[in-house]
């Protein structure tokens, strides 16, 4: 997908380019003209009377006229050379830099001079004929035609755009270089990260089976024990079973990553499922002595989804506020609905999470350390699979919390 945008993009910076380029060719056209039309005006205005210049000249083709129709003279040389680089003076004055010829034709087209420099191929050519006045035509007496002579204008105009078109396609041949090294970038990582998701995956599951045999193994033990040995057998089951979840909760992130359609999207009414939660937890909020209050609105909450997810999802916030809140914990527990959504709130008066952890407390494997230590323990996955729970219910999840104030997780789902 960001491979075709990218391709498009380019091509469509590319045509736009070429569209300005076009424009470019254009405009350097009409300023061409401009500047050859302001050149001839100043032509003629300077060859309107007797000076150095039309002197020679006139002196140049009036012999010529007079039968003087040998071989090119010195004159005729010498007024040749001079014409030359009195239009070439006129050009540049004007800003034009181009290769030029120039012909001198009487009554007729009679050919009275033409320059040193004959272009070959006529088809290509440009011609700017100048009607002199003045001087050359009454010392003629008859029509004297300047001409003058451009070929190769459209390479003179690209030379002039070069300016502008070589950076633009410098420019984006950066911008695909860039991207294409961003994209490989981005490509090895991603490549890393599935390693490592299959590595993890691997080694947890390879993990299962000792820890279901330790499990297995201690359920005996506990059967045969006598009353001393009952709290330590009882500890490693605890242990174990602590465990097991863990195990349990990295292989199903590893799933829900990369099977599509791992989640179910059943109609479901929710509201016995959460009062379950609430009920459980009460219990625990009882063993444990720390405070709990549930508050469930409505009759039925019907959602789109799968109840066993949703449960994990809830469970593992309603796990989070107990763990941490240090000493007493206070735990609120809400359902609500709000429009077109159901609003389930997980509040507690814990420990509170810094602004700069905010956004991050979501990402996988992520926890928040004070120095290097975490006194408590976990992988940083609970709140990711959370997340990836409620966005597959096509629902949002926000917190808000204070550093030592406490924190509430809010879930919304959309509701049927
Ligand atoms: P774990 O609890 O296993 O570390 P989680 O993904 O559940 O992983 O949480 C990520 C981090 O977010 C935790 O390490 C903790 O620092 C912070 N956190 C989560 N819930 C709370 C809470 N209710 N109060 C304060 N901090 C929290």
């Amino acid at each position: 997908m960001y491979i075709i945008i990218f391709i498009v993009a380019i091509i469509g910076l590319s045509f736009i380019q070429y569209k300005y380029f076009q424009i470019g060719l254009n405009l350097a056209g009409i300023q061409f003209n401009q500047k050859i039309g302001e050149t001839v005006k100043e032509i003629k205005e300077d060859l309107f009377q007797r000076n150095e210049l039309t002197y020679l000249v006139g002196t140049a083709i009036a012999k010529e006229d007079l039968n003087f129709k040998l071989s090119l003279d010195s004159l005729q040389d010498a007024s040749i050379y001079f014409m030359d680089d009195f239009l070439r003076q006129k050009l540049l004055q004007k800003g034009v830099k181009i290769d030029f010829s120039f012909n001198l034709y009487g009554q007729d087209s009679t050919l009275y001079m033409q320059s040193k420099k004959v272009f070959s191929d006529n088809e290509k050519l440009l011609k700017y004929p100048v009607v002199l006045e003045g001087y050359l035509p009454d010392l003629m007496k008859s029509r004297v035609v300047l001409e003058l002579q451009f070929q190769n204008v459209n390479r003179y105009f690209l030379s002039q755009l070069n300016g502008l078109t070589i950076p633009s396609i410098i420019f984006i041949v950066m911008i695909i270089v860039v991207i294409l090294w961003v994209y490989r970038a981005f490509y090895l990582q991603n490549n890393l990260i599935t390693t490592t998701n299959d590595f993890i995956n691997n080694l947890t599951h390879e993990l299962k089976t000792p820890v279901f045999a330790i499990g297995v193994a201690t359920k005996i033990l506990e059967e045969k024990s006598n009353e001393d040995q009952k709290p330590l057998i009882s500890l490693i089951r605890a242990q174990v079973d602590k465990l097991k979840t863990q195990i349990d909760k990295v292989l199903e992130i590893g799933v829900i990553e990369e099977k599509k359609g791992f989640v179910k999207h059943e109609k479901l009414d929710i509201k016995p499922i959460l009062s379950n939660i609430a009920a459980n937890f009460k219990q625990q909020a009882a063993l444990n002595n720390f405070t709990f209050n549930s508050r469930i609105q409505g009759d039925s909450l019907m959602i789109l989804g799968d109840a066993y997810h949703i449960e994990n999802a809830i469970n593992s916030l309603l796990e989070n506020a107990s763990k941490y809140s240090e000493d007493h914990a206070d735990i609120s527990f809400s359902a609500f609905t709000e429009g077109k959504y159901l609003v389930i709130e997980v509040a507690d008066k814990g420990i509170g999470i810094g602004s700069q952890d905010l956004n991050k407390i979501f990402d996988k494997y992520y926890r928040i350390s004070v120095g290097d230590v975490h006194t408590v323990k976990g992988y940083g996955l609970g709140l990711h699979y959370v997340k990836r729970i409620v966005h597959l219910h096509k629902g949002s999840i926000e917190v808000q919390s204070k550093l030592n104030e406490g924190s509430t997780f809010i879930i919304k789902l959309p509701l049927l």
